[in-house]
């Protein structure tokens, strides 16, 4: 085989067909987001960035920044091992009782990243639950997926944020196997929420547990930022919440909580927790600072809230397509790849702002979009210079402007 004729002929039909990524080189302004420096072959310039998932700025937070300069310090750069074999730094052990609180739980494991907890907890469980079902919501994110079809349990999708459907494939199943009902709270690309009371009162029907992705949630709603769960109170009717410390937290990181003995389960059980390096200790210091900020302080939740109602209540109003969600996500619905990319180009050519355009497989295709995340770091004039900009581009470009 010519291996690399294979790559390159590849490579060439994702550009045909308008999906393949192009990664802006960006340096973040610490102290100054949604400031950021854009590198090109053009040289390099100021730019604002429309679509960072550090929704809140926690990621500039100087208590976050001191806590991880005070912890570097102390300890050094890497956490110098596996969590079994010495690199079980005791700020993981702090960070885990902070997380296991917050999601109102008896324990919390960390990993590497939100996605590896997902792959690594869906896999774990699938597999090692004799005769598993998984019923997965048709949304559900990347990492849910591979974890699900890494553990060869029987998979079963029920149409997305859907009762009755998850309800009638419920009921096909023998009652004496197990069950997992694995969703998510906001979807991120759409920003529509779950309905997580209906989905819990199904599983204490069915005898299933319940496995739920908080990951664009935590540190976003509820009063003490723990997530959809915390805002309605319904921690305790799930049996697995899983969450990021990458996005609102501002740092990396990710983690499930759950029961003691469960979490014991996955501590014990999952290879993507046992065999790789864990956390840096600043890493963990970092998101330990941020969530006891986030814990007390409700100025970043408000303010990101109104931030998001104020964009896209004037998009609206410029008669732009924005798509009706009621949580923090902006979707500018597109349509078409290579459109999509020409209007983030010009974004950032003409108008210095940032918006990665969102392509399959992300979405699907016909769905291309922008998704525009504003956060407490956007003031009125970063509002006002993106609707114009938009505006112009959509006009320039002959897109329906409503009435
Ligand atoms: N779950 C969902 C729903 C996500 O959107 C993402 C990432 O975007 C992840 C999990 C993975 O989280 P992380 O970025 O921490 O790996």
């Amino acid at each position: 085989m010519d291996y690399e004729k294979f790559f390159s002929t590849s490579i060439a039909d994702m550009k045909e067909e308008g999906h393949y990524r192009i990664f802006a080189d960006l340096e973040r302004k610490a102290g100054e987001f949604p400031n950021a420096t854009h590198f090109s072959r053009d040289g390099m310039r100021p730019v604002k960035v429309w679509c960072s998932n550090d929704y809140l700025g926690m990621g500039q937070n100087p208590k976050v920044i001191a806590a991880m300069h005070d912890a570097l310090d102390r300890c050094g750069a890497g956490a110098g091992g596996t969590r079994n074999i010495s690199g079980n730094n005791h700020y993981h052990v702090l960070l885990e009782k902070e997380l296991a609180d917050w999601h109102h739980k008896d324990a919390a494991l960390l990993f590497t990243s939100g996605y590896v907890s997902n792959w690594a907890a869906l896999s774990t469980l699938g597999s090692k639950l004799p005769n598993c079902v998984i019923l997965s919501d048709s949304m559900n994110h990347a990492s849910m997926i591979e974890g699900i079809r890494h553990s060869k349990a029987e998979k079963i999708i029920f149409n997305h944020n859907d009762p009755a459907d998850l309800e009638a494939k419920l009921k096909e199943i023998d009652p004496a196997r197990p069950k997992i009902i694995a969703f998510e709270s906001v979807y991120s690309m759409d920003g529509d929420v779950a309905p997580i009371e209906a989905f819990c009162d199904l599983a204490d029907k069915y005898n299933a547990i319940t496995y739920l992705d908080e990951v664009h949630a935590v540190g976003l709603y509820g009063p003490r930022g723990g997530g959809i769960t915390d805002r309605d109170g319904l921690c305790d009717r799930l049996d697995i919440i899983e969450g990021t410390l990458g996005k609102a937290v501002g740092v990396v990181g990710g983690y499930i909580t759950a029961s003691a003995n469960l979490v014991d389960f996955i501590r014990s059980n999952a290879s993507g927790f046992i065999f790789t390096t864990s956390l840096p200790p600043a890493v963990a210091a970092g998101a330990l600072a941020s969530i006891r900020h986030l814990k007390e302080s409700t100025f970043e939740r408000n303010r990101h809230q109104d931030r998001a109602a104020e964009t896209r209540r004037r998009l609206k109003e410029a008669g732009l397509p924005v798509a009706d969600s009621d949580t923090h996500i902006v979707p500018v619905m597109v349509g078409d790849p290579v459109l999509c990319r020409q209007i983030t180009d010009t974004l950032m050519s003409r108008y210095g702002i940032y918006v990665q355009p969102i392509n399959y497989p992300t979405v699907p295709k016909g769905t291309e979009r922008l998704r525009l995340t504003p956060s407490p770091v956007h003031a009125d004039e970063d509002i006002d210079h993106l609707v114009k900009a938009l505006r112009e581009i959509w006009q320039e470009l002959n897109l329906k402007i409503a009435a």
